[in-house]
């Protein structure tokens, strides 16, 4: 069976295509700037060297995804003959609120569910739901299956979740910590468990998902509980541009000091805070590195509060687990950042944690990047969110 995996954005919709007979990707491409000037969709084809690039414009995502359909069914840059080859489509989808804790087929009562969690995540349901619709008028009768960002974490403990506030918020307005990335947390700790050749159920993990968007998850026989991220993806990590955990009374006196609104202030603390904040230079670790080959100080400062920040979090989850197995390494910085994961695991040596400085210089490859003396194996694993979401889509469809 042919799987199209979908992940609407705002204004961006990324695709693939997997055979699920022996999980090959077949294709996968990019919508920009939909509903915007400029749209455009870059599409390729596995073992094809050129790209297919289409600049039209793209009023909304049913313009986008009717454009993916062409692009898919090319007679060269396509990979089937016509849209009934897909068996379903399986849609990244970010915020089940409590609703869901495992991937579900899309009915009506999905679709509801989900519309009742818009206000948990205002920025990413709407996108995505309206990737789904457009999916059911282009293909009608093809199941569509949503897996969510949020549903991995379901398992963490009260204790983890609930916030010390008033219980009612919780009753009365489902705030608590949901937590994010739990796709490629989940993906990780399976892949983790393979390569180190032990069960799942007698490991405990501590996930890095190291992006431009960061959490960290610890993860006790298979399951999560407790990740980094919040109520909403602000919380947690120093992030490229989002700050993370603050103090909360910070948000009221900046507003207070320059006469801003608290959703102004958010603005700030989402768009630019984080490693942009600190170093006023760029969100992204490759112009933090060049800035400190350049002796800037506001840079270092920033690689040196966001690795200090994953390392609290490793602390934190090892005492809450009561050790640590394995410490994994995933996402962009995660994967690809050899300096920022020396960083990291500089000094937690007697906690049993020793990376392996020669290994460590490794990019985008599953690899075991501890000493051989390292009571806790450190790994580098390329997440992979695409395919957990086929996987998912194929077994609830078969
Ligand atoms: P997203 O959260 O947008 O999916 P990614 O997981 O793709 O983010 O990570 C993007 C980030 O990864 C970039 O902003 C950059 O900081 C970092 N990154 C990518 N490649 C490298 C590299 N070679 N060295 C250091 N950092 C890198």
């Amino acid at each position: 069976m042919k799987v199209l995996v979908i992940n609407c954005g705002s204004s961006s919709l990324k695709y693939q295509v997997l055979d699920m007979t022996n999980e090959t990707l077949l294709a996968k491409g990019l919508v920009e700037r939909i509903g915007m000037d400029g749209s455009v969709l870059k599409h390729e084809k596995t073992n094809v060297d050129d790209k297919f690039i289409q600049e039209t414009p793209m009023k909304n995502h049913k313009d986008a995804i009717t454009n993916v359909m062409n692009a898919l069914t090319d007679s060269i840059y396509g990979v089937v003959k016509n849209m009934q080859e897909i068996g379903a489509v399986g849609h990244r989808v970010v915020h089940a609120g409590e609703k869901y804790a495992q991937s579900v087929v899309i009915d009506d009562k999905v679709i509801a569910a989900l519309t009742e969690c818009i206000e948990l995540a205002p920025l990413h349901n709407p996108p995505n739901l309206l990737g789904i619709a457009a999916c059911q008028e282009l293909m009608p009768g093809v199941p569509e299956v949503a897996v969510f960002d949020t549903a991995f974490h379901q398992t963490m403990p009260p204790e983890s979740y609930i916030y010390a506030i008033p219980y009612e918020y919780y009753t009365k307005y489902g705030i608590r910590r949901y937590g994010f990335h739990g796709t490629s947390h989940k993906y990780v700790a399976e892949r983790a468990a393979d390569m180190l050749g032990v069960n799942i159920a007698d490991l405990k993990l501590i996930t890095c998902h190291l992006g431009n968007g960061a959490s960290v998850s610890a993860i006790k026989r298979g399951k999560c509980i407790d990740t980094s991220m919040g109520f909403t993806p602000l919380a947690g990590l120093a992030m490229g541009t989002r700050s993370g955990s603050i103090d909360p009374a910070i948000i009221s006196f900046i507003a207070d000091k320059d006469g801003l609104s608290a959703d102004e202030v958010l603005d700030i603390l989402n768009k630019k805070s984080g490693v942009l904040g600190i170093s006023g230079i760029s969100s992204d670790f490759r112009d933090i590195a060049a800035a400190i080959e350049d002796g800037n100080l506001r840079a270092e400062l920033a690689l040196r509060v966001f690795a200090h920040r994953v390392r609290y979090y490793i602390g934190a989850y090892i005492a809450e687990m009561n050790g640590v197995d394995a410490i994994i390494f995933t996402a962009g910085v995660g994967e690809n950042d050899v300096n920022m994961r020396d960083v990291i695991c500089s000094e937690l040596g007697n906690l049993g944690i020793k990376l392996d400085l020669v290994k460590n210089k490794v990019r985008g490859k599953e690899t075991i990047i501890s000493r051989d003396d390292s009571k806790v194996a450190i790994l580098l694993i390329p997440t992979n969110e695409e395919l957990v979401i086929a996987r998912d889509t194929y077994e609830l469809t078969k």
